[in-house]
């Protein structure tokens, strides 16, 4: 009897703040049997990070050099919990505190720096050496994994990421208004999309998926269908 065994690739999933890329990534991850990769988490987790050392004023600026000389003493790890998978930074699950909107206000100031994105997409493509990993991020199909066999590009309206963001964050006992968050999902989005190093952008070859009007379910379905096309292709 022969058994074909079936090929580990790598999934790039990207796209803009709040698309519900990363629940698409971790719900296909699950599904298939793969490692999942937040890589926005650890964006995230530098930048608390940077504020616990008061490293960012007020006005969002931040102390680059400070930083980057502490790059070094950041260590970000992910654990499986029964909810899902937390954030570690330097051995403290900071998973609930890095989403909260005072982190999401300083991040994409955070992600615009050479130095520290050199370092995360350095660490994130050690996760992905053995494949069978799901990533989700705004750079993965175009500077961490460029050969992804499969990659997908997710957007929807900004009132409607705000929107799901907005609810995601009452649901969790934040009092952020829906305006506030509006605010953040716009101006990340044009930070993400303006910087220097590895830009928000869809790769050439990346699928490109409009939710707005898709249940979790459609989405999601929607995504095996993407990968069991991907995995044919090799075979
Ligand atoms: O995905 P999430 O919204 O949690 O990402 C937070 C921020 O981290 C993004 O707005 C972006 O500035 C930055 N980021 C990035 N590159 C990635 C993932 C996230 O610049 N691959």
């Amino acid at each position: 009897m022969t058994t074909t065994i079936t090929p580990a690739i790598t999934i790039a999933i990207d796209g803009y703040s709040s698309s519900g890329k990363s629940s698409m990534a971790k719900a296909l991850a699950k599904k298939i049997g793969y490692r999942y990769i937040d890589s926005g988490a650890m964006y995230r987790a530098v930048t608390l990070y940077a504020m616990q050392h008061s490293m960012i004023s007020a006005g969002h600026e931040v102390d680059c050099d400070a930083l980057i000389a502490a790059l070094p003493l950041i260590k970000i790890d992910f654990k499986v919990c029964e909810d899902g998978q937390h954030t570690l930074l330097n051995g403290v699950d900071v998973e609930s505190k890095i989403r909260q909107l005072d982190v999401s206000n300083n991040v994409s100031q955070v992600a615009v720096i050479p130095a520290i994105r050199h370092a995360l997409v350095a660490m994130q493509q050690a996760f992905g050496t053995e494949k069978g990993i799901v990533m989700d991020g705004r750079d993965i199909g175009t500077t961490v994994f460029p050969d992804a066999e499969l990659k997908i590009f997710v957007n929807a309206s900004a009132e409607t990421r705000a929107m799901r963001r907005h609810k995601e964050l009452i649901e969790k006992g934040e009092s952020s208004t829906y305006e506030d968050v509006l605010a953040n999902v716009v101006t990340r989005d044009h930070i993400d999309e303006t910087r220097q190093e590895s830009p928000l952008r869809k790769a050439q070859d990346a699928i490109l998926l409009d939710n707005s009007k898709m249940t979790i379910a459609e989405q999601d379905s929607w995504l095996i269908d993407r990968y069991n096309e991907a995995i044919s292709k090799l075979k």
